[in-house]
């Protein structure tokens, strides 16, 4: 018997049918498959072309030997929660550790977004923060990010935000993405500060620093001080990125310790399975990684974008680890081209960005080939 899709949509809540499922950089094997290609490269997710410390490899590997695939890993995450108070100088009671930074976000928004509340974010922001609104039925209330021709084009404008906040009294939440996915875009330390001091105290402001380490020193933001003067103030970092462990997903919050107690509350009991933890743990260890990350993606970045400047390209100012690039004209027939020369980047469409595409720096080889590939795209 056939099911009737109406009664299947029937009851489901108007959030949910809202929702646009989240589109993600396509992975090697599908455009392997789809177009037959056996040399792939994958510039789409802002993963770490380096891969992950041999110290990650070599703690999965003991972890596995021992044989303990069949128990439940450690639910309060004791010893990553210990490494990580001693990095950040911080009380483990403030720290929550999730599924990916993601699952944060996530956590934030189920405690508190909701119907007649509403959830603060630039235009032009990570995919994932309209996405958590929404399926807590929350308005997403989008604030006018920098015009194109600013020298900051289509980053957050954290004045625009406080006037917004200033003439709404239904948002309890606000997500910063600092430097911002997908511009690359960043604000400075007197820009947030300016913000939070103006923010109400039962507004909770998640500052999303998933890109942090690649920004240059001068130009980084260090908002862990601050915690103590703002407690509704939540920074989340992620192991996705520079520690090059998207596989495994490990993400945390830094926050109030009442925040983290909420959080807490929200969470699957082992959201965090032991592989991640273990290998968030090997990966924190190796800082030595971490800098000869930052030493390639900086110089790459530089290199990158004075080339497709050259190119006549509009390149965004970016402090994260790509570029986003416009064509001035729609980009998906160049994002076509460099599928076939088995390139992927992201299409930012559905950011509405059409004209734009955005390149996760590689390594010298891997951003020579994408150069080498757009150059035909180009020509064609
Ligand atoms: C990649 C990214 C994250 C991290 O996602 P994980 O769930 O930790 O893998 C968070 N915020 C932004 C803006 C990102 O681009």
């Amino acid at each position: 018997m056939s099911t009737e899709p109406e009664s299947l949509t029937r009851n489901v809540l108007p959030g949910i049918l809202g929702i646009q499922a989240y589109s993600p950089g396509m992975p090697i094997d599908e455009l392997q498959r789809r177009l037959g290609l056996a040399d792939v490269i994958k510039l789409a997710s802002n993963e770490n072309p380096l891969g992950a410390s041999p110290r990650v490899r070599d703690a999965l590997t003991l972890s596995v030997g021992h044989g303990n695939l069949a128990l439940y890993p450690d639910g309060s995450g004791f010893r990553l929660k210990q490494k990580l108070a001693a990095y950040h100088d911080i009380e483990p009671s403030r720290i929550t550790l999730g599924n990916g930074s993601n699952d944060l976000l996530e956590f934030l928004s189920r405690i508190y977004a909701g119907p007649g509340r509403a959830v603060m974010f630039s235009d032009f922001a990570f995919a994932v923060y309209p996405l958590a609104a929404q399926a807590q039925h929350a308005q997403s209330v989008i604030v006018p990010a920098y015009p194109a021709d600013h020298a900051m084009a289509y980053g957050h404008d954290l004045e625009a935000f406080a006037r917004t906040l200033a003439g709404r009294g239904d948002v309890s939440l606000v997500f910063i993405a600092n430097p911002n996915n997908p511009t690359g875009t960043w604000i400075t330390p007197q820009q947030i500060l300016a913000f939070l001091e103006q923010v109400p105290p039962q507004v909770i402001v998640a500052l999303d620093e998933a890109y942090w380490d690649y920004q240059d020193p001068a130009l980084r933001t260090d908002a862990r001080p601050w915690l103590e003067r703002f407690p509704n103030l939540v920074i989340t970092r992620t192991f996705s990125k520079i520690y090059g462990i998207a596989s495994l997903r490990a993400g945390y919050a830094l926050s109030h310790a009442t925040v983290a107690d909420l959080l807490n509350r929200v969470r699957q009991p082992f959201n965090n399975n032991n592989l991640a933890l273990v290998a968030a743990e090997a990966a924190l260890d190796d800082q030595e990684f971490v800098r000869r990350s930052i030493q390639l993606n900086t110089a790459e970045r530089e290199r990158l974008a004075e080339s497709l400047r050259q190119r006549g390209l509009k390149v965004l100012p970016s402090q994260a680890n790509f570029l986003t690039v416009g064509f001035g004209r729609d980009a998906a027939p160049i994002h076509q081209g460099l599928l076939e020369r088995g390139v992927i980047v992201r299409p930012m469409g559905s950011y509405g960005l059409p004209q734009f595409l955005r390149v996760t720096l590689g390594t010298t080889a891997q951003n020579d080939r994408f150069l080498q590939a757009l150059d035909q795209s180009l020509s064609t």
